[in-house]
């Protein structure tokens, strides 16, 4: 696994590809963090895996906003077993006092060695400034490939965060020259027969 030099830039990206399997442990903290589906907004969904010795002793999700976050949740779980582990994250840990205290600091705390994350945090009060603080304590700090799946998890999240506006799928019926109704307004049935009309 490659690790970030304390003097690195983490934008520039990962130096040498991942090891596969960190990438299965990065997929499944995905998975995890999908848990907290419509229960964490405005918060993000984030999911953590905590790997020692390549077992899992800690698995954990943000569960409900307002709640402990997802590294929280997998320390714990992970209790004594977090000493030297790696812990794999779907966002950067959070460095300010929120609605929770820092992440950063129990990641510390833990003896947590290693830290695999997918994306920075696109809150000010954080962006790369937690990853930072990990660097500083010696722990390596290494971002995982999986970036687009991450940021695909909380489009919506990112979108409001950045531009502070709503994140919104259109969805629309057209004919193969891109248009949806005739040139003078009229609607016209161009899409298939909706179920109440198949036969
Ligand atoms: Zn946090």
């Amino acid at each position: 696994m490659s690790s970030f030099p304390v003097s690195s830039d983490w934008k520039s990206g990962c130096p040498d590809n991942l090891r596969l399997e960190d990438e299965n442990w990065m997929r499944r903290a995905i998975q995890l963090a999908k848990n907290g589906q419509g229960r964490v907004e405005p918060n993000p969904m984030v999911g953590a895996v905590v790997v020692q010795q390549n077992e899992v002793v800690g698995l954990g999700w943000h569960e409900k906003f307002g709640g402990h976050h997802a590294e929280i949740n997998a320390l714990n779980q992970a209790g004594g077993n977090a000493k030297g582990s790696t812990l794999y994250v779907t966002l950067e840990p959070c460095c300010h006092h929120g609605k929770t205290p820092p992440c950063v600091e129990s990641i510390i705390r833990a003896g947590v060695s290693e830290v695999v994350f997918a994306m920075e945090d696109p809150n000010p009060l954080v962006a790369g400034k937690g990853l930072q603080k990990l660097q500083e304590q010696g722990i390596k700090v290494s971002k995982s490939q999986l970036e687009k799946d991450a940021r695909f998890l909380n489009a919506p999240f990112i979108k409001s965060f950045t531009v502070g506006k709503p994140f919104v799928i259109a969805k629309w019926a057209m004919t193969l020259d891109g248009k949806i109704a005739t040139y003078t307004g009229e609607s016209k049935w161009i899409s298939n027969p909706g179920p109440e009309n198949r036969s």
